[in-house]
């Protein structure tokens, strides 16, 4: 079923992408399997069905699958990460999409200087204002990007967010609208070091939505695996 799903979402995708009215159509879409709570078989299944990004919410459990995973892979992380799991996260991970403080951003520039890397991140935004989720608040985005611009060996590539689970999906679509005003916005700024290519949003339920109103990354985890079970 894995094979049969990941191409399905593929294939939504690319229909999402023709009916862009506002954005590039042919603004490109990365999908992400999002593997949290999947275990490594089925991981191996999405990857062999063409699944060359994962994404993981929990080091704990991304830590795990590193170790066996026998496969060559992107690894995303798209959950919230505490400051004392920074090391992992940066030895890890190759975008890191959920940077929500400019204390975790610290946190992370000093790993990174520490293992002599240059760690893409992505700033959250928490545009819905959801106290469940983390995030900057709009308000605060562009002086905590000013500041994070200037570390040294983090480099911006660009926002996220997650919209809340609204009952009726279509609500999403003018917070999506907004985010990819606000990417624009980061986009056309000038920067030190940032290179502002990537505007992550949109899961299973909502991910067509979110391409149509310019998402380039989708992370989508249910519509590929099947329920997770906790
Ligand atoms: C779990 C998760 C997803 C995927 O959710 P699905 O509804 O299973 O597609 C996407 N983004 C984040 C941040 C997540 O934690």
């Amino acid at each position: 079923m894995i094979r049969e799903n990941y191409q399905k979402v593929l294939d939504s995708i690319e229909a999402a992408r023709a009916r862009r009215t506002r954005v590039p159509q042919e603004e490109p879409v990365t999908l992400i399997a999002v593997t949290k709570n999947h275990d490594v078989a089925a991981m191996r299944e999405a990857i062999d069905a063409g699944a060359h990004e994962v994404g993981e919410n929990r080091i704990q459990e991304a830590k795990g699958k590193f170790e066996q995973l026998d496969r060559q892979v992107t690894w995303h992380l798209i959950g919230h990460l505490q400051t004392n799991k920074a090391r992992q996260a940066v030895k890890y991970f190759d975008l890191i999409h959920s940077v929500d403080s400019l204390h975790l951003a610290e946190a992370l520039e000093k790993e990174a200087e520490k293992q002599g890397k240059v760690q893409d991140i992505l700033l959250q935004v928490n545009l819905a204002r959801e106290e469940s989720k983390s995030g900057l608040e709009q308000e605060e985005l562009m002086e905590v990007f000013r500041q994070v611009d200037s570390f040294g060996h983090l480099r911006i590539r660009g926002l996220m967010c997650m919209a809340p689970n609204y009952e009726e999906v279509e609500l999403c679509r003018p917070l999506f609208r907004e985010m990819y005003g606000l990417y624009r916005q980061v986009q056309e700024s000038s920067w030190q070091r940032a290179k502002v290519d990537y505007l992550s949003m949109g899961m299973s339920h909502d991910y067509e939505i979110a391409v149509e109103e310019g998402a380039n990354i989708v992370r989508v985890g249910t519509a590929i695996f099947g329920p997770r079970q906790y």
